[in-house]
């Protein structure tokens, strides 16, 4: 198909200083999982993008030297000339299809624990490390600027040999440049201290010793978090975040504008923020630079993008997540298929593996890091090897990536779900605060699965055993879903608790069934993901007292690792939340919890009017054991997960049908010979 000559100016070529950008689709640099430990799926990753149209596809971060270490997390590294040749490869891999090749030079600063490289962790100031840690980072002496900048350019040198087209100064994000920047951790008195000038004067130097270090053959880009959102006591889009672009403005190539003050504000989840957020940030800074511009925000609407593009925003499209989701965006957007881009949904899964020190993973996009090690791609699946027909029985994450998967491969599908509408998990969570963009995860694949003229969908169907096998299929698959329990099993409590008979126990399912609650409501939370809070959310909007109770000393303590935590604390505690933290539950009667207090080992009891409990789930699986048809399980009904690990699943298994199957690749480390370095 033709592409909507709207979306034109999204496609213009764009000079970047000696370098020229083949359209204004710019994937930014985002951590992976991956970098120099990972290689072959690194590349692969990076290879994926460029594939998939981005004009300008960039690496995570890069550190320069071993002192900028963050040890378990995995991240890239120009230490030295072997570290050189995995960049070089990313970077050839780029350049396969035609994008440029972005490398993100970093130096985390105090956010550098080198609990890996032991060594001394460095600073503007002395202070502690990011990560709890018990140790100091050193304040660094004239003579460790002098060396530091000595790193950046022998890297940059580096990168520039590894055949990258834009290399960057990174002064985002509280790393090394930015630390020296801000005033929040900037003490010093000497001439890197104190003023704007000086405290600017080390990012200065950097674009200076890059421009001079790489030539004329590559662009050189900052990175730059022009707001840390910490008011007047930090950097600030209209104080000293507009000073460095006023300041500095014509000495990079480009500008790439980012948040501080931690990167949930950079990468902002959707349920705190909408598509385009960051706007108000970077809005302003082409006025005060002819370079170009560039900023994310989980942009997925062409329109939208096309809005930047033309009111000026910012000269390119950047993305992280939109990347991920699906890395062939722009492809879709130039040949007219729009309507088949997988929108990210702003969950922030990605941002979890990350902080997990994992592997990328991504709720919409199930081949996300498996390039390499299962050879998936995207777009691609291969083709059935014979005519079967296969009954998909439930409609939720799960059954419908099983259902699109297996139909684009050629099988004959049909799709029975119980409910009148696609969705299953999806349109009841899909409801809560926030989350409503989490519906695309089924409108992605019910609007692709009905352009197919090989699957068959039936609502209002709840099959019964008998029923599946007189229906004839060839294979079934269950993906029937989950429940949650009402055991008081949890991440914490893993031995049966005392429950009087009579004791009224509710959980988010019958919330969700919409049970009349009469009086105040106590959510125990022994999950620790979303889900507690935000029915805590929706209840405390609807006027109801709301008193939250967990094991954990924080409320939704795992969203930590979605970036999230923070902001669903405030939100919370501005709502009116009660909170008693650091119990765990020992017994439920009829209208009261025994709880024990943590540290102390007291036992506590707690009245209520309406217990929620929001432990562990268990499998919805009763048909399994009752039809004779040849069957698997996938999603929630094999084991209770994530929307992304059912969509995984559900993916996976359609992968393997039919297929022999081979392990998945590992990355390996090398073995030197004795002696060699
Ligand atoms: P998952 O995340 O694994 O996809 P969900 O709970 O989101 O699981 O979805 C499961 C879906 O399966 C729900 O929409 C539910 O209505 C449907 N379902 C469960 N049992 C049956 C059944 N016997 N027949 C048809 N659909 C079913
Ligand atoms: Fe978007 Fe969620 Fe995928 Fe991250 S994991 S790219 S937030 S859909």
């Amino acid at each position: 198909m033709a592409r909507n000559p709207n979306y034109d100016p999204l496609f213009e070529p764009v000079q970047i200083g000696p370098v020229t950008a083949p359209n204004r689709f710019y994937a930014t640099p985002h951590a992976s999982g991956m970098g120099t430990m990972r290689p072959n799926s690194s590349i692969a990753l990076r290879k994926m993008k460029a594939e998939g149209g981005w004009g300008v596809v960039c690496t995570e971060y890069c550190s320069i030297h071993p002192s900028a270490d963050e040890t378990p997390y995995a991240f890239l590294s120009l230490w030295d000339d072997g570290d050189a040749e995995l960049c070089a490869a990313i970077a050839d891999a780029i350049h396969e299809h035609d994008s440029l090749a972005g490398i993100e030079l970093w130096h985390g600063g105090f956010h550098s624990n080198n609990r890996g490289t032991r060594e001394v962790c460095l600073a503007p100031s002395a202070c502690s490390p990011e990560y709890a840690y018990p140790a100091q980072v050193r304040e660094m002496d004239l003579t460790d600027i002098e060396a530091f900048r000595g790193w950046h350019r022998a890297a940059a040198i580096r990168a520039r040999d590894a055949g990258f087209d834009i290399v960057y100064v990174y002064a985002g994000h509280e790393y090394l440049p930015f630390q020296f920047l801000s005033p929040r951790f900037n003490r010093r008195c000497d001439r890197y201290g104190g003023n704007f000038e000086n405290r600017a004067r080390l990012l200065r130097e950097l674009i200076e010793d890059t421009r001079e270090a790489v030539g004329d053959t590559c662009a050189v880009a900052v990175r730059l978090a022009i707001d840390e959102l910490q008011g007047a006591s930090g950097i600030s889009a209209d104080g000293d975040g507009r000073r460095v672009i006023e300041y500095l403005g014509e000495l990079p190539d480009l500008w790439d504008i980012a948040l501080g003050g931690g990167l949930g504000n950079d990468s902002c989840s959707s349920r705190f923020s909408a598509e385009g957020y960051q706007e108000q940030f970077a809005r302003g800074v082409k006025s005060l630079t002819s370079k170009p511009v560039v900023s994310v925000g989980r942009f997925t609407s062409p329109d939208t993008m096309v809005g930047q593009i033309r009111r000026g925003v910012q000269d390119f499209i950047g993305a992280a997540r939109p990347s991920i989701a699906d890395p062939f965006l722009p492809r879709k957007i130039d040949e007219g298929r729009e309507d088949e881009v997988r929108e990210c949904i702003g969950c922030n899964i990605c941002r979890a593996a990350n902080n997990e020190a994992a592997p990328l993973r991504c709720t919409q996009n199930p081949t996300m890091g498996e390039e390499w090690r299962r050879g998936w791609h995207p777009e691609v699946i291969a083709p059935a090897k014979r005519s079967t027909s296969v009954l998909v029985v439930g409609g939720g994450p799960a059954g419908l990536e099983a259902s699109l998967a297996l139909a684009r491969r050629g099988y004959r599908v049909t799709l029975a779900e119980a409910g009148g509408e696609l969705g299953g998990r999806l349109l009841r969570e899909s409801t809560l605060p926030g989350l409503q963009n989490w519906i695309r995860v089924r409108d992605y694949r019910a609007h692709l699965l009905g352009q197919l003229g090989n699957v068959d969908i039936y609502l209002d169907s709840p099959l019964q055993a008998a029923e599946i096998d007189e229906f004839g299929a060839d294979q079934v698959v269950l993906a029937s879903g989950s429940r949650w329990r009402r055991d008081g099993l949890g991440v914490c409590v893993r031995e049966p608790i005392e429950i009087d008979t009579g004791a009224k126990i509710l959980t988010p399912d019958d919330i969700f069934s919409g049970i009349d609650l009469a009086g105040d409501v106590l959510i125990y939370d022994d999950e620790h993901f979303y889900m507690a809070g935000a029915l805590a959310e929706r209840l405390l909007r609807e006027g109801r007292r709301v008193l939250y109770v967990t094991p954990e000393a924080r409320v939704s303590s795992w969203t930590a690792m979605t970036d999230e935590q923070g902001f669903i604390e405030a939100r919370l505690g501005e709502l009116g939340l009660e909170t008693a933290l650091g119990r765990r539950i020992e017994g439920i009667a009829d209208g009261s919890l025994r709880l024990r207090v943590s540290g102390t080992g007291n036992l506590e009891s707690l009245a209520f009017d309406n217990l929620v409990l929001v432990t562990g789930r268990e499998p919805a699986d009763e048909l399994w054991a009752g039809f004779e048809t040849p069957a698997a399980r996938i999603g929630d009904c094999l084991v209770p997960s994530s929307i992304a690990d059912a969509v995984y699943s559900g993916h996976r298994f359609a992968r393997e049908f039919d297929e022999n199957p081979v392990p998945p690749r590992r990355e390996r480390a090398v073995i030197f010979a004795a002696g060699a370095r």
